[in-house]
């Protein structure tokens, strides 16, 4: 055997964009292939994206994401693999009510709803937010066959055919606009919530799915009660939600993480790819610099993406191009308990597009996590979104606070001044998937396979949520290293 035989040089892999998705594909490449090279562009001074948590006077503060659903395992899983279990915590079981605006007053949602359809009919029944007349058709949900047509439909169509208008709009419509920040009458029921569909297939109406759903879930949490296992719906981290980032930091390889670094061209090289950055802070101009990789992971939004790709494929870019995107912005506010009238004995307040507030939710962010807040103080977050209030990207920071900050006092009955507030701005943040968008991004897909050694992931495809953006570029990691593997969603 020759000792001195030139062993393959280790593979040289780009990653383009420091959010939660191209963290996870840089952390699932090193997990995978210790010796492969890596570099992770960010264009801005620091990782994370949407995952931001600082901690000013006493107050734990989260700029962006809030916290992740425990249903999807991804999140859970890349936490548990990074040595963070002990720190998940998660919502109080106190205050995981939420409240929804009707008419100008809280009222607490209806138990046993959840998000479109109802498990339980009795507090639907006596609930103040639907006239008799809504409560009606919500129960004729229960003896309506589903529809045969299987083509695509929005959320805002399907849920008015089968609970009717004021179920929507009093009840589901500020539930999906709270996540999504988009309008359901645009939004893609296939791409975001099949399930519900599925339930109208499989059960014939969804009141009957939920309550056989309910019925099995009680069981299972029978045995995991038994069992010990140990998550409600949604978890944080004790530190905040920056810490998985900086978890996933230390894992990469020193060097690898090049901040202030956008990635202004990319470059087919062969079978590789060039690619040419510039330095913020060091001043250089676009285009300043280039390194040649074997492989390109591209985490950047779909915008990004598209741009970079143009001159690659043109058809492509355009269907990256044609995914749009809505801003949104956090006003954090925080209070002495007594400065509130209301109680706020809940997780949070969502608010229906037919109250004409600019608000689409508020977060109760220190009664669902106690630590967020000093003893005695409240920290609010409230999260408003261009797609409802189109005036706000227009608006400066002074103007917005003024805005919502009046609608709150009203809404709570708050006395005096907030005792700390931040403002955090997410422009073109939220991708909208829009009826027809899984045909769309099966179509991205394809040809992006065309092009060698080249993966997309991030939040404009298979999920916005962050167990799925991980899922997403964990696969796409996958997929990297071991070329000729199939993509699986879901
Ligand atoms: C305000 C807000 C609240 C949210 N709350 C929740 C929540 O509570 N729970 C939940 O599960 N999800 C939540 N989401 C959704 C979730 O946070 C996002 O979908 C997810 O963080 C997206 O991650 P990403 O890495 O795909 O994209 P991004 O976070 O957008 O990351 C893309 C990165 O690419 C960088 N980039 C752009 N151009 C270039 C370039 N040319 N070169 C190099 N880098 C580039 C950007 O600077 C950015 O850091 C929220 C989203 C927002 C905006």
């Amino acid at each position: 055997m020759n000792a001195t035989a030139a062993q393959p040089n280790p593979r040289r892999i780009a990653v383009i964009g420091g959010g939660i998705s191209g963290l996870a594909a840089a952390h699932r490449l090193v997990e995978l292939e210790p010796t492969c090279e890596i570099a992770l562009f960010e264009k801005r001074s620091r990782l994370g994206g949407a995952l931001w948590t600082k901690h000013e006077r006493g107050f734990q503060v989260e700029l962006g994401v809030d916290n992740f659903i425990t249903t999807l395992p991804w999140g859970l899983a890349l936490c548990r693999r990074l040595g963070l279990e002990e720190q998940l915590i998660q919502t109080s079981p106190d205050y995981r009510q939420p409240f929804v605006v009707c008419r100008g007053r809280l009222h607490k949602l209806p138990d046993g709803f959840l998000m479109m359809a109802p498990t339980r009919m009795w507090p639907l029944a006596v609930t103040p937010i639907l006239s008799i007349r809504g409560k009606l058709r919500c129960a004729l949900e229960y003896f309506l066959p589903p529809s045969k047509d299987e083509t695509d439909e929005s959320i805002a169509s399907f849920v008015r055919r089968r609970l009717g208008r004021e179920a929507y709009e009093r009840l589901v419509e500020p539930l999906i606009g709270a996540v999504y920040a988009t309008d359901p009458d645009e939004l893609s029921l296939a791409a975001t919530l099949p399930r519900f569909r599925e339930m109208e297939r499989q059960h014939g109406s969804l009141v009957r799915a939920m309550r056989r759903q309910m019925a099995t879930r009680r069981r299972q949490q029978k045995g995991d009660e038994e069992s010990g296992a140990r998550f409600g719906m949604f978890v944080t981290l004790r530190e905040g939600l920056s810490s998985l980032v900086d978890a996933i930091t230390r894992r990469l390889p020193r060097h690898a993480v090049r901040l202030g670094t956008p990635v202004e061209r990319i470059e087919r090289c062969g079978d590789g790819w060039r690619l040419w950055t510039s330095h913020l802070a060091r001043g250089e101009s676009p285009e300043g610099k280039s390194e040649d990789f074997d492989a390109v992971m591209m985490a950047a939004p779909s915008y990004v993406a598209a741009e970079l790709l143009e001159p690659h494929d043109s058809e492509l870019a355009a269907n990256l191009a044609s995914i749009t995107h809505s801003s949104t912005a956090i006003l954090s506010l925080a209070f002495d308990d007594k400065q509130i009238a209301h109680p706020l004995d809940g997780m949070g307040i969502v608010v229906p597009a037919v109250e004409r507030s600019a608000i689409l939710a508020c977060s109760l962010s220190s009664r669902k996590y106690a630590h967020r807040a000093p003893e005695g103080k409240i920290l609010l977050r409230v999260f408003v979104g261009a797609s409802r209030w189109p005036e706000m990207d227009a608006m400066d920071d002074g103007e917005l606070r003024r805005r919502l900050l009046g609608e709150l006092v009203e809404l709570l009955g708050i006395d005096g001044q907030p005792i700390y507030e931040s403002i955090a701005r997410w422009p073109r943040s939220m991708p909208q998937y829009r009826v027809g968008h899984k045909e769309l991004v099966e179509h991205i897909e394809a040809r992006a396979a065309a092009l060698p050694n080249f993966e997309l992931c991030g939040n404009a495809y298979h999920g916005v949520g962050i167990p799925d953006c991980i899922h997403g570029a964990e696969q796409a990691a996958e997929r990297v290293l071991r070329p000729g593997r199939a993509r699986q969603n879901g």
